[in-house]
């Protein structure tokens, strides 16, 4: 499998070359070549394949031989480590709970399998190689937990100040080591900028191999898929399901798209979103209108300019028609987002955090029109890792994990900058010059 630029510019690069270059040197992002197609038998034996099959099986087509299959299978068995149950919220709606990782969000599985991989090309490279991130919380958070103390390795880290949990600032800035945080007074599209110029400085690649480890990154982009696949395992009813997707920056939801492309059955896609809802509109209208972010309960879908939209398009060839019959989106205030989380703890003492809650309502909303559906939410977060905002809304104290505990108890430490690139580039410079 070959991955091309939808820039259209770069050449055309190995999933090797892809994953540590990140973003095409065009400044376009990675797509494959081609979607391929899984077996029936595959997808009606999915509920009998243990979860590392399931994940080597749909990733062994886009590794291609820059992995032998070995190598694949164990980065597999260590990436799928816990558990992804479906359990169920109401009558008509099951979650596929993606937050038994160790960060506690759903992007445990693409970091870890990104890092795995980046460990492997690290160490048949014997090359240091820099992973540079933007995040508006739980990538980050993710990312720095799956590439501590990797050998090979250091992680740059840049969060918008404030706009962060107090857990996900303890997940990016208390490990130490090879994990580094730069503390932005902006927002994420600020930091995302910062990222992107940084990639297209030529002078920073002389610091050793530059990465990403945003959702752009083809790794954890296209590992995702294997939520979908979990997720069809155990789902027990007749029809298709539809599916729901807590989305921001819309890699998660795009991995499943991919995945439906592959062959696997989904009835529809539903992208539910907070107020930041140029996607919602987009569908709406069939206008893309990109704005600024703004601040909500769900940060980790705080996204003005979603990075992954461009490849929504490239899979569906730009044909709205074609994008609007497969995906529906509804967008929610951060008052009916609370109150989703209220009645349904009310009614059913399920709790859920901000970002399954807005996915839940986007469910209900689709229900309503489509009365027979039945459905899954994705589950992206541990409502325990928004302990402060769900307090609030329920009315009660939730106790803490004890894995979060412990980390509450650590220093934070990073370091405070402005928007601005000339001083990014900096502070990155003097984190890989110190770290030597
Ligand atoms: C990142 C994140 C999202 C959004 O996922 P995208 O792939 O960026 O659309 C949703 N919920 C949580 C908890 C997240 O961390």
């Amino acid at each position: 499998m070959n991955y091309y630029s939808i820039n259209k510019v770069s050449p055309t690069v190995d999933f090797k070359t892809a994953t540590i270059n990140g973003l095409a040197p065009d400044k376009g992002l990675y797509f494959p070549e081609y979607i391929p197609t899984w077996s029936k038998d595959f997808i009606n034996n999915l509920s009998q394949l243990d979860k590392a099959t399931i994940g080597f099986e749909i990733m062994r087509p886009y590794v291609g031989n820059t992995i032998p299959d070995n190598v694949l299978m164990e980065i597999m068995r260590e990436t799928l480590a816990f558990d992804f149950p479906l359990t169920k919220i109401d009558d008509n709606t099951y979650c596929l709970e993606l937050f038994h990782g160790p960060t506690l969000a759903f992007k445990d599985l693409g970091a870890r399998f990104l890092s795995r991989c980046i460990g492997y090309f690290a160490r048949e490279k014997n090359e240091k190689i820099i992973i540079l991130v933007a995040t508006s919380g739980d990538t980050g958070g993710a990312v720095a937990d799956g590439f501590y103390n990797v050998p090979g390795t250091e992680v740059i880290i840049l969060y918008p100040s404030g706009k962060v949990s107090e857990v996900q600032e303890k997940q990016l800035t208390a490990l130490g080591g090879n994990i580094h945080a730069l503390e932005v007074e902006g927002d994420f599209d600020d930091c995302q900028r910062l990222v992107k110029m940084a990639f297209a400085d030529s002078e920073l690649h002389n610091y050793g191999m530059l990465t990403s480890a945003n959702s752009i990154n083809i790794s954890r982009w296209l590992s995702q898929q294997v939520y979908y696949a979990l997720a069809i395992a155990q789902w027990k009813e007749k029809s298709a399901p539809v599916i729901s997707v807590p989305s921001g920056n819309f890699g998660n939801i795009c991995a499943g798209l991919v995945a439906q492309r592959s062959g696997l059955p989904v009835k529809q896609f539903i992208a539910a979103c907070n107020t930041n809802d140029v996607f919602s509109r987009y569908i709406e209208t069939g206008v893309y209108n990109p704005l600024d972010s703004v601040q909500t309960i769900s940060n980790a879908m705080d996204v003005g300019n979603p990075s992954n939209f461009i490849r929504i398009l490239e899979l569906f060839n730009g044909d709205y028609q074609l994008i609007k019959k497969h995906i529906a989106s509804y967008s929610f205030s951060d008052e009916e987002t609370a109150a989703i989380i209220a009645n349904l703890y009310k009614k059913n003492h399920i709790l859920l955090d901000p970002h399954t809650a807005v996915a839940y309502a986007a469910m209900n909303a689709w229900q309503n029109e489509h009365q027979h559906d039945k459905g899954i939410i994705l589950g992206t977060a541990h409502p325990l890792k928004f302990a402060p905002v769900v307090e609030k809304i329920i009315n009660q104290k939730v106790a803490m994990p004890k894995k979060m505990a412990e980390l509450m108890k650590k220093t934070k430490k990073s370091t405070l900058i402005q928007p601005n690139y000339s001083i990014a580039k900096q502070e990155i410079i003097n984190i890989l010059v110190n770290s030597n």
